[in-house]
């Protein structure tokens, strides 16, 4: 592979090193790839499990998924998008060649779980990024926390000709994974429609997506939970009918035994049953503990859906605390990935456009690239509201 120029990395060292910037060489984008200059990463809670050591990709690896940037370069075969192009990266890529993506199931691309977020490279089986002295340097997905990063054409979604002047580049980031994975659970999982009433779990960067995506579907009311006062706060400014704390009662910290009854649920059920002048048609879970999903099993009405979006829980197991209720009460069951980044993203960004809700208004806090490893310190302590974004 010709054609490597130099750029800057925040390179994953390892569980102690953590982030360290380095000059690196990105490749020249290859045939459907393009070259980004990044403006912006949004520091995502599922970078701090890869930080902790629990990625796939073994270090040194870049990774970072939330982006958007301006296309510099394309490569052979790229007809979509032009250099000089305003782009959201989406962190989902479908390949656009296996079955599953000729089906239109882009969420279902085995070569980029395989290819790019298990091993770490390009669709071709080859690494974009290197080491100085030439030693290659893997992506963990989309592994976009650099100056430049070469993607296939298939993961940048322009910004529609008239997005407001007064939105910056690099805050539309956001929408490449909180964005996307909201609108998924909104429109591909629940499949939600107007008069529907809605429960949130939890306020963080997709929570806040939901609501605002919710109420531009005509919801009849959203409540949201969330235990941080903040982030409660973020909520009604999305939208959110109103925002109470998910911990009263139970507790978070709760044992799940604790909290097997339903009747110690009635409290929480009660309050949000009176501000939505009904149960829940749907309980989003964007947590995804075994905790809030006995919360939102418990909450949601009769024949309602759940949806769950967040992986809190990985390394335990999600419970279905009373088999009876759940088959009697018809509860759906439904686990959302992403939504469908061909379709869905262009359609969020016009959601976006039309008012769904200010993607600035999502970042609460900014650190210059240098700063990304306290970025994510800050959002691994819990201190961020919304989003962190790390600009260059
Ligand atoms: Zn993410
Ligand atoms: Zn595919």
């Amino acid at each position: 592979m010709s054609g490597w120029r130099p750029t800057v990395a925040a390179v994953f060292e390892g569980v102690d090193p953590g982030l360290k910037i380095r000059r690196v060489e990105v490749a020249a984008p290859q045939e459907g790839e393009v070259l980004l200059e990044v403006a912006a990463c949004g520091a995502c809670h599922s970078d701090v499990h890869k930080l902790r050591g629990h990625g796939t990709v073994a270090p040194p690896c870049v990774f970072g998924h939330e982006l958007s940037g301006t296309i510099t370069e394309t490569g052979p075969s790229v007809d979509r998008v032009r250099p000089g192009d305003r782009v959201v990266c989406s962190f989902l890529v479908p390949c656009g060649k296996c079955a599953a993506c000729a089906a239109g199931a882009d969420d279902d691309c085995a070569p980029f779980r395989s290819a790019m977020q298990r091993d770490g490279l390009r669709f071709d089986g080859t690494h974009r990024y290197r080491f100085l002295d030439g030693a290659a340097l893997r992506a963990s997905g989309v592994g976009g926390l650099a100056r430049h990063v070469v993607l296939p054409a298939t993961a940048v979604f322009p910004l529609p000709n008239d997005w407001p002047s007064a939105w910056p580049l690099a805050d539309a980031a956001v929408l490449g994974c909180a964005g996307l994975t909201a609108y998924g659970a909104v429109h591909r999982a629940a499949r939600l429609t107007g008069g529907e009433r809605v429960l949130v779990i939890g306020a963080g960067g997709v929570g806040l997506c939901v609501i605002a995506l919710a109420r531009h579907a005509g919801v009849v009311g959203t409540v949201a939970t969330d235990l941080r006062q903040g982030a409660r706060r973020a909520a009604l400014d999305f939208g959110a009918t109103a925002a109470l704390d998910g911990a009263d009662p139970p507790s978070a910290a709760h044992s799940v035994e604790q909290v097997a009854s339903e009747d110690t649920e009635r409290g929480l059920a009660d309050r949000v049953r009176s501000v939505l002048g009904g149960d829940p048609d749907v309980v989003f879970d964007t947590i995804g503990t075994s905790d809030t999903l006995l919360q939102a099993q418990q909450i949601v009405a009769v024949g309602g859906r759940v949806v769950v979006t967040g992986l809190g829980g990985t390394s335990g197991r999600g419970i279905i605390p009373d088999l009876t209720v759940f088959v009697r009460r018809k509860v759906a069951l439904i686990g959302s990935y992403a939504g469908l980044p061909r379709e869905d993203m262009p359609r969020l960004l016009d959601a976006v456009r039309s008012g769904a809700f200010d993607p600035a208004r999502l970042v609460s806090a900014r650190y210059p690239f240098a700063q990304a490893a306290r970025a994510y310190a800050e959002v691994a302590a819990g201190r961020i509201v919304g989003r962190a974004l790390i600009e260059y």
